[in-house]
């Protein structure tokens, strides 16, 4: 399927998301961290190439069946290219403001409220200690949880689908934000895709 992993192109302009995250930000985390982490996947797997033909996805599920030699690489890169990836999608401009339909009756089933849910994923993400994300997962049972991974850890490496994510390494807010991690977070909020959420949702279940 695929040759070797590419950069997926940003479906929206760097400035589109100002002034919750700025242009300069985008620029870089895209073309710059994002590109690396498919950059060193690819040439990580250049040892075992059977894997090029398989999702990103796939091989973080079964990570543990990754060489030893190369599976701390494709775990970090692998995730990183796949966790942007969903990112992106995430930020694109243009949907709902706010979880509606199915997606909603799951978040006030699984949290109480879309404000109550809100407020534990922004703690996830505000005490992440270090690099890392926070994460709307389904997980084995099709729960919904909230959690948080360190570094560019997937959650499909516990066979959890996320359906909503935020970076809360420095280089994702640190040009605007500087130490104000709560700030970004609470900026996020503003511009999240919900259709997206939601279509990750319904495809999950
Ligand atoms: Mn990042």
């Amino acid at each position: 399927m695929n040759k070797v992993f590419e950069l997926p192109q940003l479906k929206f302009a760097f400035d589109a998301l100002e002034p919750a995250i700025d242009a300069r930000t985008m620029e870089i985390h895209h073309g710059k961290h994002h590109a690396a982490y498919v950059a060193n996947l690819n040439k990580a797997l250049e040892a075992s190439p059977e894997f090029f033909s398989m999702p990103i996805e796939d091989i973080l599920k079964g990570i543990n069946t990754v060489p030893e030699t190369i599976r701390t690489a494709v775990r970090n890169n692998g995730g990183g290219h796949a966790n942007h990836s969903l990112f992106w999608d995430v930020l694109n401009p243009g949907g709902k403001s706010a979880p509606s339909g199915a997606l909603l009756k799951a978040i006030e089933s699984a949290f109480g409220s879309t404000d109550a849910f809100m407020e534990k994923f922004t703690a996830a993400a505000t005490t992440r200690f270090g690099s890392g994300w926070a994460w709307l997962v389904l997980d084995g049972q099709k729960q919904l949880q909230v959690y948080s991974t360190a570094n560019q850890d997937s959650p499909y490496m516990d066979h959890h689908i996320p359906i909503l994510g935020l970076d809360v390494w420095e280089h994702a807010y640190y040009l605007n934000y500087q130490n104000r991690r709560p700030d970004y977070i609470k900026a996020f909020w503003s511009v999240v895709n919900w259709s997206f959420v939601e279509q990750q949702y319904e495809k999950a279940r």
